[in-house]
């Protein structure tokens, strides 16, 4: 991880959500894969990726892909109704094997594709207030909001561990 920089903490980060959401253009656009907190500790990501839609057959697979992870995207594709309707049930296998104190984001790819849009946001934002999520539109083509996505989740991820002196 983190090139072998040296680095303060690393925490794992799950991104998970259907296929062809943009999962891995997120992670891709977001390369430089270390961030500083207020100048007091340099953060390293650990990230693994999940494309497909979980079936209950994949369960074994499941507990170790999110053992440990300490933040989650949930990643839909705003010009897709079925991924954003899909994400109930991410959010129920993810609460199901992560640790309770998981910190997530709902994030709604591809906001460069407005003419495209079937999610709207305040849908979104809705569901997102009601299961206790952070949430952003983001565009992995356009760079916009991804470092934020990251940096929102990882921010507070700190601030509930730093309290526990990991
Ligand atoms: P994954 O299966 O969730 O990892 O999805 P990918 O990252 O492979 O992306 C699936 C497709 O969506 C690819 O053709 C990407 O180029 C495209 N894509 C990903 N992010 C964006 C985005 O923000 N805007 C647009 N317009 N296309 C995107």
């Amino acid at each position: 991880m983190a090139g072998g920089e040296k680095v303060d903490y690393v925490f794992k980060v799950v991104l998970i959500g259907d296929s062809a959401v943009g999962k891995s253009q997120i992670l891709a656009r977001f390369a430089r894969n270390e961030f500083s907190l207020d100048s007091k500790a340099t953060i390293g990501v650990e990230f693994q990726t999940r494309t497909l839609l979980i079936d209950h057959k994949y369960r074994a697979v499941t507990s170790a892909y999110y053992r440990g992870a300490l933040g989650a995207l949930l990643v839909y594709d705003i010009t897709k109704r079925q991924s954003f309707d899909h994400i109930p049930r991410w959010l129920e296998e993810l609460r199901g094997h992560a640790d309770k104190n998981i910190v997530i984001m709902l994030v709604g790819n591809k906001s460069d594709l407005e003419d495209e849009r079937a999610v709207s946001t305040e849908d979104a934002k809705e569901f997102a207030e009601k299961e206790n999520l952070f949430f952003l539109e983001t565009s992995a083509m356009q760079a916009t909001n991804v470092e934020n996505s990251f940096q929102t989740v990882l921010s507070e991820i700190f601030k509930i561990h730093s309290k526990k002196n990991i």
